[in-house]
């Protein structure tokens, strides 16, 4: 035996032990967390033929949440979205879209009527403790483009009564209500409905979501609405600049007025990707396919193995789990420990290298604690920071039904 594998070794003896301690002690601080990501596009697997929640699936099937690895993620529950691609800005569409979204509603409220032993329906911000010390999964429901309510703005109610507490006005392209981040200025911010909509999310004591709006719609909520916006699923414009983040002078204003962001790990926001211009046509192709309106199972099916086709012939360049904590830690250091949390876009095109579904949550804690924030700051952002906004929307709500008695 050499001697400088004998060093080797007892410098590992000695290493090992702490290193292992550390690991320990960051999984017991991540266990005690009320953990919610904000961003679960998971509802979409919900009508998949013979898919269920309770079994454990894989990445490779294009599944990055189910309960099997939200419990070995120590991930207690989150934001689940009833998303709606943006199709056409039409009578016809509005309800094909609106039909759409009140179905996967629906599904929401089945997956849990079904699973009610681990997961509950939450409908307010104190819901989720109850629920979490009661070891259940805490649901909450959110619209991620509100293109099926651009038709009739009292569906909100709907939504709402349904359980409906987060809302974001638009997706990839502009519609009837305000600018996407990722289309030509249409009008500039908020239309005219898209304002209204912003009043009557308040009214209704939704939280209001500016992820995937432009930067004018960014500033015009946060100027219009009477409590604070988040982003449910978004990163750093200093980090990576991409439409999807926002850069840290707005990061300070969302900060100032009591918002939230919720860092996204889809690698395209992370960092830059070579230009995939295949892909990219192909996926364009494909998404107008799933455009609005309800599919069979033998459509979706379909859908399914082409987009699988579309990923094995055009891989995307994946950003790692390094790449991920640079938007976390940089928004922290801009924003503050009051004002960062999760969403990292699970089933919706997130996971990284590193953190390839939510099994992998417990690494952001300990990559958090090895960069010196405490178990207090990490109650904040993974979970504290979004409900204390959620209060405010409900307390805001209250506020307009004790003004009218
Ligand atoms: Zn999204």
């Amino acid at each position: 035996m050499s001697r400088s594998f004998l060093l080797a070794a007892s410098i590992l003896a000695l290493v090992l032990p702490s290193a292992i301690a550390q690991a320990q002690s960051a999984q017991t601080v991540h266990d005690g967390l009320l953990t919610l990501d904000t961003h679960l596009d998971t509802p979409a697997n919900f009508a998949r033929p013979g898919w269920d929640i309770m079994d454990r699936h894989k990445v490779s099937d294009r599944s990055q949440v189910d309960y099997p690895r939200m419990v070995e993620g120590g991930l207690k529950g989150g934001f689940f979205a009833i998303y709606t691609p943006q199709g056409p800005r039409t009578p016809e569409g509005d309800r094909a879209a609106r039909d759409a979204a009140l179905i996967r509603a629906m599904e929401i409220r089945e997956m849990v009527a079904k699973h009610g032993d681990h997961f509950e329906l939450a409908l307010k911000a104190d819901d989720a403790a109850r629920i979490n010390a009661e070891g259940k999964r805490i649901v909450f429901m959110s619209i991620e483009n509100s293109y099926p309510l651009e038709g009739d703005l009292s569906l909100m109610e709907t939504f709402q009564k349904l359980g409906v507490r987060l809302i974001g006005p638009v997706h990839f392209k502009d519609n009837d209500l305000g600018d996407s981040a990722t289309d030509k200025p249409e009008w500039h911010g908020l239309s005219p409905l898209g304002q209204r909509f912003v009043a009557e999310a308040n009214r209704l004591g939704l939280v209001l979501d500016a992820s995937h709006a432009s930067d004018d719609v960014l500033d015009q909520m946060m100027a219009l609405s009477k409590t604070p916006v988040i982003l449910s699923h978004s990163g750093c414009k200093a980090v990576f600049d991409n439409p999807r983040n926002i850069d840290d002078a707005r990061l300070r204003a969302l900060a100032a007025s009591g918002g939230v962001i919720q860092i996204n790990s889809l690698s395209a926001y992370l960092i830059p990707t070579p230009k995939n211009p295949e892909r990219d046509a192909a996926m364009a192709a494909l998404m107008k396919k799933a455009e609005g309106g309800q599919l069979t199972a033998e459509q979706r099916g379909a859908l399914e193995a082409e987009f699988a086709a579309i990923e094995a012939k055009y891989p995307q360049t994946k950003a790692t789990f390094d790449d991920f904590m640079q938007h976390l830690l940089h928004a922290l250091s801009v924003a503050g420990v009051d004002h960062v949390g999760i969403g990292a876009d699970m089933d919706g095109g997130g996971g990284v290298t590193g953190m390839e579904d939510v099994s992998g949550y417990p690494k952001i804690t300990a990559a958090l604690l090895a960069a010196g924030y405490t178990r207090d700051d990490l109650a904040k952002i993974w979970g504290g920071n979004v409900l204390r906004v959620m209060k405010q929307a409900e307390a805001y709500r209250a506020s307009l039904a004790s003004a009218a008695h």
